[in-house]
């Protein structure tokens, strides 16, 4: 295991900008149209996979198109169509509270701030972060498992703990940077920085990083 100090500031300007080289900040892996969609992607995204969820919103968002229709939907019709993302039943509760409470509490208009965007059902700060980012194109530092593992390697965070990391991370970049740094940072993870078996050999940032706690 190789522990090191952590990156100098310089260091970490040019890791945030060898990562702006190599991948789209405003890559969504995740299909949406409108902001609501992509609350509701984002939401039922949990514990599976983008693609799996992609398979279903289709149908979902061509039967419950906005946050009144879904908010006012049967819930068993919903549940039978988002059944293969996985805890559906819980998904689908939070996804119709979602469209109601947007409906009703927020006039139809998906919210633009994290306090907000937290008290929605399903909706927790990486969610929140996602939306901020992609539809208000706001600051968000949005830890995932990628972007956490990712941090982690480099040397910017000692903690595997989500609120931990969006801290240390909020200190060691402006704020500008908070929404291109987790989005590059997340992809670098799914296509180099792999959980089990990072790609060292393969990768560009190998220079600037320390490979915390990489085993060889
Ligand atoms: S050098 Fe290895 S540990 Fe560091 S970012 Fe690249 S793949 Fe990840």
């Amino acid at each position: 295991m190789i522990i090191s100090l952590p990156m100098t500031s310089e260091n970490r300007q040019r890791t945030f900008l060898v990562l702006e080289e190599h991948y789209d900040s405003q890559t969504s892996l995740l299909h949406y149209e409108t902001a609501f969609q992509l609350l509701v992607a984002v939401a039922l995204s949990a514990q599976t996979t983008d693609n799996q969820v992609n398979k279903i919103t289709p149908s979902l968002f061509s039967r419950f198109p906005d946050p009144e229709s879904l908010g006012k939907a049967n819930l068993e019709e919903v549940e039978e169509i988002i059944h293969s993302t996985g805890f559906y039943r819980t998904k689908a509760k939070n996804i119709l509270r979602a469209g109601m409470m947007i409906y009703k509490d927020f006039g139809g208009i998906v919210p633009d701030s994290m306090d907000d965007l937290i008290t929605i059902p399903g909706i927790g700060r990486k969610s929140a972060g996602v939306i901020l980012h992609h539809i208000y194109h706001k600051p968000a530092i949005i830890v995932d498992t990628h972007f956490g593992r990712v941090m982690y390697r480099l040397g910017l965070t000692q903690s595997k703990d989500p609120g931990v990391i969006e801290k240390d991370i909020a200190a060691l970049f402006p704020s500008d940077q908070w929404s291109g740094l987790s989005m590059t940072a997340n992809l670098h993870g799914r296509a180099l920085c792999h959980g089990r078996k990072p790609k060292c050999a393969e990768c560009f940032l190998a220079p600037l990083c320390p490979r915390q706690g990489v085993v060889t």
